[in-house]
């Protein structure tokens, strides 16, 4: 009976899913290259970034530290409060723009350089499965000899796994809870059951997806590898096989084109497609197939870049035009949103006052006078303890008599971060009374002597 034919990745179906919904697990090629040189390079920087957040100190605090109960965040010496959960839109949308730019320009270099999923895959779980279980040619022996020393090398890699996964969460949570505290409150984590929650969730999540799961997070889960379609245009720098070149290819054709089909390319990559088919929704631009083909060229004495960066209209007509109208939409409401988050955020205040009143009673009335009582809610939004004054704007109501305020506590002590609710009351004869104006009162930062003019409605009869 003949074998049956080695299925290739297509264009109709998922190369990592099989016709019966099983997984098709890839044991992805090495290779090696320039390409691999920058991305190791970048893997470890963003790898010593994300540790090195949370222990760098700047302005008292670490570099990012998101302080739920408190409900600040300190990022980079910068102090944000509630108050200023509006910039958190700025941000995000800014993000998303941001990639948007890249993303016109140079297809989806992000996931294949930058994304989170990509840097502790491919820079930290998969290299661990090398060392301990060898290369692919390694991994498929010692597969089909089986025996207690493949079950050995299997337990001892998961079991890494399971630590690193341990560790990526537990560092994860220190961005949430100061370094120091963590490690104090680790030998008590049973007890701590939040804490304790979270770890495992993370460790879980981690372990399930770095050990089995893998680039099915990037064809499955992720969106923005479907969005990819709408950003990227004819003149995207995408990672592409140059098919006038290259076809028709085979091996030993003298007359034909440099691809001699060793599948090099495919078998190093890790979504398991076949770039010769063109640019897929799968390709997350890691250059994988780059440096293997120019690899394959060195050895054959072709030139490089059969497989490289360049765009659909540079592979077809060798001309390209970068800077295009895509680009200068997105650009320019990307640099305006920046822009505007910038200001915003370097206009912010140092402390916050909300007026309330008593709820269903604007007013009441005593011996001939309105009453209106007032709760100012102070927010102190530094990291120092302040004083603020509060006064009545001595001009406002200067035409009316008998105008009189009550303000039982007019210096109000704050410590850092911590706000307070201060009762106040305004009282004018009855006679006396005009709707519709307000009373303003100020309330002065003592050390800065910044004033905020806090306008609230007189109401009456
Ligand atoms: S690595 Fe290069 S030569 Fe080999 S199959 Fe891929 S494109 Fe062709
Ligand atoms: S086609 Fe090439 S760049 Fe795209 S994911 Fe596969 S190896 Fe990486």
């Amino acid at each position: 009976m003949s074998k049956p034919a080695q299925r290739r990745p297509d264009l109709n179906t998922v190369y990592t899913i099989n016709d019966d919904g099983s997984r098709n697990f890839l044991q992805v090629a090495d290779v090696r290259g320039r390409w691999q040189r920058i991305k190791k390079t970048g893997y470890w920087l963003l790898n010593l970034v994300f540790v090195a957040l949370p222990l760098i100190q700047v302005g008292g605090h670490p570099a990012v530290h998101i302080d739920i109960p408190r409900r600040t965040a300190h990022l980079f010496g910068g102090t944000f409060t509630n108050q200023d959960f509006h910039l958190v839109f700025f941000l995000l949308i800014g993000m998303g723009l941001g990639l948007f730019v890249l993303t016109s320009l140079a297809g989806r270099v992000w996931c294949g350089f930058l994304c989170p999923q990509t840097v502790f895959m491919e820079g930290v779980f998969r290299p661990i499965e090398r060392f301990i279980e060898g290369d692919r040619f390694q991994r498929a022996k010692r597969k089909k000899q089986g025996g207690a020393g493949n079950t050995g090398r299997k337990l001892a890699k998961h079991t890494v796994f399971l630590l690193l996964a341990w560790a990526i969460s537990i560092w994860f949570m220190a961005y949430f809870i100061p370094v120091r505290e963590l490690l104090g409150l680790l030998p008590h984590f049973p007890g701590h059951t939040t804490a304790l929650l979270w770890s495992l969730f993370w460790t879980g999540m981690l372990y399930f997806d770095y050990s089995w799961f893998r680039e099915q997070t990037c064809l499955i889960i992720c969106p923005y590898g479907r969005l990819q379609a709408t950003l990227v245009d004819y003149d995207t720098v995408i990672i592409g096989y140059d098919k006038k070149r290259g076809e028709p290819r085979g091996k030993g054709v003298e007359s034909g084109g440099d691809c001699i089909d060793c599948r090099r390319c495919v078998d190093v990559c890790p979504t398991g497609i076949d770039i010769r088919n063109g640019l897929q929704m799968e390709c997350i631009g890691c250059t994988n197939c780059v440096d293997a083909c120019d690899e394959i060229m060195d050895k054959i004495k072709k030139p490089r870049g059969l497989v490289r960066f360049d765009s659909s209209r540079g592979f077809e007509t060798g001309v390209s035009h970068f800077f295009r109208g895509r680009f200068w939409i997105y650009a320019v409401a990307f640099a305006a949103l920046a822009t505007l988050f910038v200001v915003r955020v370097g206009s912010r205040d140092s402390f916050h006052v909300t007026v309330m009143r008593p709820r269903g009673i604007p007013f009441t009335m005593e011996e001939g006078r309105i009453r209106n009582l007032y709760t100012f809610h102070l927010q102190n939004k530094t990291d120092d303890e302040k004083v603020y004054l509060i006064a009545p704007a001595a001009e406002v109501f200067a035409d009316v008599e008998g105008v009189e305020y009550i303000i039982p506590q007019p210096r109000v002590a704050l410590a850092p971060l911590s706000d307070q609710q201060v009762t106040l009351f305004a009282s004018m004869p009855r006679e006396g009374y005009v709707s519709g104006r307000d009373f303003i009162f100020t309330v002065t930062d003592s050390a800065t002597s910044v004033v905020k003019n806090v306008k609230v409605r007189f109401r009456g009869p």
